[in-house]
């Protein structure tokens, strides 16, 4: 499993198959069961239908490693404009953003700027943002920028990834901020050097993770649960309850397509439910990632090149 994991992740990286592999046919049917369509009006559209769930939404516009300034820009600008849809219909729909799609290669100072065109639209609608963690050697950057933003705004989440040694020392440098942090897994390749290799480990380091930020709930720490493994889920959900949090203290976070049945029940039984919908044209090496998190889903897009 760790073989496939590897080479997913490898070639999710490789520049050329990035370019070549979104062209077949099958990968691009494949990949809409993990987005609803590469327009902001097909994520607009899944929204309304969550919305009716009693499920809220958040938006992220595929793309990352952005190498031009002008491309940068743009996708601030597209942001905003998404901003401005979600405030129009309505909808309680947050949206999420990767640093390196604002331009972090490029300069921080840029993405610094770019992504704060962004917050300045928010903070007018009264909306949130939420920063994307990437690969380690962006991490200092990212809580860096975060930190600077969320001087700014505080309706401003982070990130953070349960497979990085360092994580925890992150999370208490950050908890007197207050922060609202969304702590995941963690979806890159990482050396053991730096980061649990064994699921076991990683789900140990998520769950005490979690728990340090359930029992700072009370002075301000806002935690999002976000994961489809649902032990995890059910075993923090009751401590939670332990700690006399109520359903409303915490979120729980899955991505579109992953677990749609349990987001549905979770939904109805009362807990704050977002579902991260992705959009855009630049989806391959998001999607190749959802694969290598489940490298049984490789036979899902055979069984499409077959079909
Ligand atoms: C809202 C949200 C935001 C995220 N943002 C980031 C981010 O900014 N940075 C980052 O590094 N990572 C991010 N991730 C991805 C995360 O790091 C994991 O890679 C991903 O969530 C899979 O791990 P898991 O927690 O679901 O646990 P796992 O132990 O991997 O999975 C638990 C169970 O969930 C199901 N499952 C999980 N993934 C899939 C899949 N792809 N297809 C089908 N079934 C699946 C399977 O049944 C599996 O047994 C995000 C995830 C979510 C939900």
């Amino acid at each position: 499993m760790t073989i496939a994991r590897n080479t997913l992740l490898w070639i999710s990286e490789n520049r050329k198959l990035r370019q070549t592999l979104p062209k077949y046919k099958f990968i691009r049917k494949a990949v809409s069961r993990f987005m609803p369509g590469e327009k902001l009006e097909d994520a607009l559209r899944a929204a309304e239908i969550l919305r009716q769930q009693s499920i809220t939404t958040v938006f992220t516009h595929l793309g990352e490693n952005v190498t031009d300034e002008g491309d940068a820009r743009a996708v601030a600008e597209e942001y905003v404009d998404s901003l401005e849809e979600i405030h129009k219909r309505k909808l309680e729909t947050s949206i999420s953003v990767k640093l390196t799609h604002l331009g972090l290669d490029l300069s921080q100072e840029l993405c610094l700027r770019n992504l704060m065109t962004i917050v300045e639209r928010a903070r007018a609608l009264g909306n949130e943002v939420w920063i994307d963690i990437e690969q380690s050697h962006y991490v200092d950057r990212t809580i860096a920028t975060y930190k600077t933003v969320r001087h700014q705004y505080p309706k401003v989440g982070l990130c953070l990834q349960a497979y990085l040694h360092r994580t925890e020392k992150d999370l208490e440098d950050l908890l007197p901020l207050s922060s609202a942090i969304r702590l995941v897994k963690g979806a890159y390749k990482e050396p053991a050097s730096i980061a649990f290799k064994r699921k076991s480990d990683v789900d140990a380091n998520f769950f005490r993770l979690a728990m340090r930020m359930l029992e700072n709930s009370k002075q301000g720490a806002s935690l999002a649960i976000a994961t489809h493994d649902m032990q995890l889920i059910r075993r923090l959900i009751g401590e939670a309850q332990r700690l006399g949090l109520s359903k409303g203290d915490y979120e729980i976070q899955m991505l579109y397509g992953i677990q749609t049945g349990e987001q549905l029940r979770l939904a109805a039984d009362g807990y704050r439910m977002r579902i991260l919908i992705s959009y855009g044209l630049y989806w391959f090496p998001w999607y190749v990632r959802r694969l290598a998190e489940r490298p049984a889903n490789v036979f899902f897009v055979l069984k499409k090149l077959f079909a």
